[in-house]
Formats: structure tokens, sequence, C-alpha cells
């Protein structure tokens, strides 16, 4: 059945291109006309010049008569083909005109062979040969395309010519008639030839043109559903954010709560299980930006010793509880600073010293930064991480920065993971003018290295030690515009930790009210709310204070760099992704409030 269907359909396709094929050759014979009419005027008032002396001037001039209305019949059919656009459909009329213009010509010339050749005298007999001759040699090219078209024009010009010899009681002249034959034989299937050659040109042309459409149709419809897809990513991405938001913040807040031992268990296996989830969807998110090529590198002054050393201290932690030392070596001639994403890089590390320090059971982990050369201003850096782990096979490594792939089953039992990590870390490494190589070898041990080209900021500052956070109470009224209950208990109870006075409302037309009523220290602002959003209440509040200043941060699960540059061109200073942590909003705020005087 469903055969059959596809028959039928590839029937109609080949029908189509059919019709295509067909209506081209219509066209040709127009397109070609133009030469052809004008050498039927100039040869018909040659070979009137030609019979002058031979026949009486009224049977030449009443030839050229006839020959001159054809011509002209014909031109104007030819005008008004080309004023119009015709569709394929149409054409078929103007075939029938054409025909019969080329029939009526060819018996114009048939009637030339038929007047002139009544004569002794060798000279215009030779001419008109000649000019017949020529014009079906012309025709045989310019008249192809349609078969009947110049089976006309022979039969027509060269019949009555043929009935002459025949007729010719001339001792030899039944050659002259068969030469004929062979000769218009010949011509006829010179045309055949063509015209075969000329369809089977025009077949391919529109089969390919066919293929085209169906190719970019199916394009267009793979990227569409691409696009779609990296939406629905960031949209379902977003949405899971904003409970996690929720879920987060409680368990972190449960933490400081008096919990017994078992609780406090059944708390741990809740915030790790938070935590892996929203490494998941972060991940989901990243894969999906890099993906559709919008992930935006920042480029600022960074130190490299320092961002490979916050990564290892963050492990430092995991690595000693399985009792495995972790070492950073920096060569001592890196460049203080350079210019480049540090986040994006430590993105890479943090993947790649999770790996080892995942991964490896007995031995070490170590992390080292060397510089390969620097010339022109820009440095090559290589980052290695190397351990003595589980190591990989040949055939791990050949797929390890595909998406989704793991080791074996009881890899991801065990050790848990996506499999996401690696190919997004490779993405980003490509994207930052390098490339992940891995050496691995089975129970030995894994080294991934990759080499990056960067630029040597311009203002060297000095190495400095990684900062060592302490919370430190603030003071201030804040204003925070939030819809979402779970989201406000979170964040109140935040700030309140962090020694701030909190407001909450609950929608934009709230928030831009309360802000303009009193006096805040600063506003945290919620994005999407119903109604009027986080970017509107910022415009709404930013024109009605009318220059005055106020802080205004976002709050927002949009975690994507074109929603930061959105919240800072609707007028917020700073912004902040959910779920935040505490420590990430302490450090916030703290930039925008002063710690109280101590005394
Ligand atoms: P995952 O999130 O699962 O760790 P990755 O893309 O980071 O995803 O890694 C993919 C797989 O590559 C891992 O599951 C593991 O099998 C292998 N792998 C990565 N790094 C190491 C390493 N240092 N030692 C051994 N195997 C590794």
């Amino acid at each position: 059945m469903a055969e059959a269907s596809q028959n039928e359909l590839a029937g109609s396709v080949d029908q189509e291109i059919e019709n295509r094929v067909e209506a081209e050759m219509t066209r040709m014979l127009y397109r070609s006309a133009g030469f052809g009419l004008f050498s039927n005027f100039a040869l018909a008032v040659i070979l009137v010049a030609g019979m002058w002396t031979y026949f009486p001037s009224a049977v030449t001039l009443g030839w050229l008569a006839v020959v001159v209305a054809i011509s002209m019949v014909r031109y104007g059919i030819n005008l008004a083909y080309a004023r119009r656009a015709l569709s394929d459909e149409s054409l078929e009329r103007w075939r029938t005109l054409f025909l019969a213009g080329v029939a009526a010509a060819g018996f114009a010339w048939g009637l030339a062979g038929f007047i002139f050749l009544e004569t002794d005298a060798l000279l215009p007999r030779v001419l008109v040969l000649l000019v017949v001759a020529g014009l079906n040699a012309g025709a045989a090219r310019s008249l192809a395309s349609v078969r009947r078209c110049y089976l006309i024009y022979t039969v027509t010009t060269l019949s009555p010519g043929l009935w002459r010899f025949f007729n010719s009681p001339e001792t030899g002249s039944w050659t002259l008639a068969l030469c004929f034959v062979t000769y218009a034989l010949f011509l006829l299937n010179t045309a055949k030839l063509h015209r075969a050659d000329l369809r089977k040109l025009y077949r391919l042309i529109f089969e390919n043109e066919q293929l085209v459409n169906t190719l970019s149709d199916a394009k267009r419809r793979a990227e569409a559903a691409n696009q779609a897809k990296s939406e629905f990513l960031a949209t379902m991405s977003h949405e899971i954010r904003t409970p996690m938001n929720g879920v987060i913040g409680m368990l972190q807040l449960l933490e400081s709560s008096t919990l017994d031992l078992e609780q406090r268990q059944q708390l741990e296996v809740a915030g790790k299980s938070a935590d892996t989830l929203l490494r998941l969807l972060n991940d989901i998110l990243d894969l999906s930006k890099v993906e559709s090529g919008k992930i935006e590198l920042e480029v600022i002054d960074f130190s490299p010793a320092e961002v490979a050393e916050e990564v290892v201290a963050l492990f430092s932690t995991r690595a000693s509880a399985k009792a495995l030392p972790i070492y950073f070596h920096p060569a001592a001639d890196l460049p203080a600073m350079v210019q480049g994403d540090p986040m994006r890089l430590r993105q890479v590390l943090l993947n790649l010293v999770g790996n080892a320090v995942k991964f490896t059971d007995k031995g070490r982990v170590e992390v080292l930064v060397e510089l390969l050369r620097s010339e022109a201003g820009v440095a090559l850096l290589r980052f290695r991480v190397r351990d003595t782990g589980i190591g990989m096979d040949a055939a791990m490594q050949e797929k390890l920065f595909i998406k989704f792939s793991q080791g074996d089953s009881s890899t991801t039992r065990r050790y848990g993971g996506s499999g996401l990590g690696l190919a997004i870390s490779q993405s980003l490494v490509h994207r930052m003018g390098g490339e992940i190589r891995v050496q691995s070898q089975l129970h030995k041990g894994t080294e991934f290295h990759f080499d990056l080209p960067l630029a040597l900021a311009s203002k060297s500052t000095a190495l400095r030690a990684p900062a060592v956070l302490e919370i430190a109470p603030l003071q201030g009224r804040v204003l925070v515009v939030e819809d979402d209950w779970g989201n406000q208990r979170v964040i109140e109870l935040f700030l309140r930790k962090l020694g701030l006075e909190v407001t909450l409302v609950g929608s934009g037309v709230e928030g831009v009210d309360a802000a303009l009523r009193e006096t805040w220290t600063l506003v945290l602002m919620d994005v999407s709310m119903p109604g009027v959003d986080g970017y509107e209440a910022t415009r709404r509040i930013r024109r009605r204070l009318e220059g005055r200043p106020l802080t205004i941060i976002a709050l927002t699960a949009n975690a994507r760099a074109e929603d930061r540059a959105a919240c800072l061109a609707a007028g917020m200073d700073d912004f902040l992704t959910k779920p935040v942590r505490q420590e990430v909003l302490w450090a916030c705020l703290s930039k925008w409030i002063h710690p109280p005087a101590t005394p």
C-alpha cells in the first residue's frame, strides 16, 4: 500500500519534470527565433536580387511580398510572446502559433524552389538550392527543440524542389532528388540528436533544482527542530532551576538548625542530590548553548595560576577525604595576568580535576600550568591534569568527547556523572583556540592537557593570593520583588541571616510603588513575573527616580549571557542567578552595601 503510494508520488514528480521540460522546449523555439526571422528576410532579398534578370519582376516581387508578410506576422507573434510572463500551462497555445508561423515560412520557401527552379540557367538554380539548403541547416538547430516543428519546416521547404527534380526530363536529375532526400534525412537525424541532448540537459537541471529544494526544505526543518530543541532545553532548565532555588536554599537553612545524627545524614543525601541535579541542569543548559553556538566568551584580565589554584583548592577536601594528595605546580615563568574568560577556563579545569579525583583511589592527582612560548604579546599556556587512577582503554579514549558517553555502565553506577562534562569542555576549549588531548593507560592513570593562546594583559598586575571568603554581616534595608512564595521564603531568610532588614512584595507593580515610596539600601528584583516583569518594573523605577541613585540587582533563573545583558540594559546594576547560594549572595551584596563600621 505504502509502496504503491510512493510509486504514485515518484510518478507525479516525474510527470511534473516532464511538463517543465516540454514547456522549456517551447520557450527555446521563441528564444532562437529572432535570428531566424532576420536571416529569412535577408536571404529573401538576396534571392530576389539573384533572380531579377531571369524572372519577371511581378513574380520575384510578389514572392518577396509573401515572405515579408509572413515574417512580419511571425515577428508580431514573437513580440506578443515576449511581453507576457507565461505559465508552463499556457505555452501549448503559443507552440501551436509558432508551428503555424513555421509552416507558413516553410511554404513560402518551398514556393521559391517550385518557382525559381524552373529555368535552364545555372545561377538561379544553384542560388535557390544553396539558400534553401542553408536555411534547413540553420533550422536544424533553432527548430530542433520541438520535433513537429522541424519536420514541418523540412517537408514544406524541400518537397516542392524534390517534386521538380523527380519530374524534370533532364538526365541525372533524379540523383539530385536522392541527394535532397539524403540531405533531409541527415538533417532530421541531427535535429533529433540535438533535441535528445537538450531534453536530457533540461531534465537534469530540473531534477537538480527539485533535489536542492527538497534538501533545503529538509535543512530548514532540521534547523527549526534544533532551534526548538535548544529553546526547549533552555526553558526547561529555567523552569527547573526556579523550584531548585527553594530546595537548595531550604536545605542550606536546615543545615544550621539543631538536628540529630540521622536527620543530618538524610539532609546530606538530600543536599548532594540537589547539587547533582543542579549540576546536570547547568550541563544541559551549557550544552544547548554550545550546540547553538551561543556561548559568548568574556575577555577580561585574570591570573591563570590563580584560576588553576582555586580549582585545586576546591577539590582538596574531596581528595583528602580519599587520602589522595593533590598537587599544583605553576611554572615559575607564568605571566601574572592574561586576557580571556577565566570562568570558562575554570569550568574546564573543574571538569578535568573533578574527573581525576573521582576516578583515582590511590596515588596522586597533579595540576600543572606551563608557559610553552610567549611572542607578539600572546602567551601559549599548557594546562595538564594528571592522575594515577583507573585509566581508560583505547576504545574509551576514542569516544571520550562524545556527549553522554561514559566508560561503561559500571562506571556510571560506581562514580555517577552524565557523560556531558568532557564534550562541553572540549567545545569550550575549541572556542578558546585549543584542543583537549588525552593519554591514558588502563589501571595506570590518565593525563589530559590543552594549550591555550592567551593575550598578555596590558597592565601586568602582580599575582594575588586567592581571597578567603569571610561572611561579614551587612546593614541596610532591602526590598525584594519576587512572585514565587518559595523563593520569597529562601531569600528572606538569607538576607535576615546576613543582618539585613527585608520587605517582600509579590509583583512588579507593587515593587515599583514600594521602591519609590520608601528609602532602600537596595532592591532585589525577580525578572520573570506575570504582568509587569522585572525589566519593565526597573524601567519604571528608573524613569520616576529621574537619575536619583538606587541599586537594583536582578535575581533570575535565566542564566544566559544575553539575559544578563538584558537586565543591565533595563537599568539594573548587577545580576544574581537562582538558585543563589548564601556566599554568592553575600559577595554580590557586599559590593553594593558596606559592612557596618566596627567600633
Ligand atoms: P562524567 O560527567 O560522566 O564524568 P565526562 O564527560 O566528564 O562525564 O567523562 C566521561 C567519561 O570519561 C567518564 O564517565 C569516565 O568513564 C571517563 N573519564 C573521564 N576522565 C577520566 C579520568 N581522569 N580517568 C578515567 N576515566 C575518565
